[in-house]
């Protein structure tokens, strides 16, 4: 199952097809690290958004916010951040 949405880059619009959040199930308790977004450093720019393949990262208005129920804790969003607001830390 998946969604469409609409985004812009540099002057195009562009169809973005993203899974359907669930699409993969709960997580369920094998994750070993998970992000976490430190806000004082977050500007905003969705890329986090845009990456993560199980799409659980929805946009709100203090930025973005991250759906524990389904990360995966890929780390993808990790990767792309351009500011290092994204932080993986362990799972206790
Ligand atoms: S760790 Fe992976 S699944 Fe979880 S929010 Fe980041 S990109 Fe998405
Ligand atoms: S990629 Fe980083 S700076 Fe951009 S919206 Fe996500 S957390 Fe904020």
């Amino acid at each position: 199952m998946s969604s469409s949405y609409l985004i812009r880059i540099k002057g195009f619009t562009l169809p973005l097809s993203v899974a359907s959040e669930g699409a993969m199930g709960r997580t369920g308790s094998w994750r070993t690290f998970k992000p976490v977004i430190n806000y004082s450093k977050c500007i905003k720019c969705y890329l986090c958004w845009l990456h993560c393949p199980f799409s659980v990262i929805s946009k709100d208005s203090s930025g973005v916010v991250i759906d524990y129920e389904y990360c995966k804790g890929c780390g993808i969003c990790y990767d792309v951040c351009p500011t290092k607001a994204i932080v993986m830390v362990p799972e206790r």
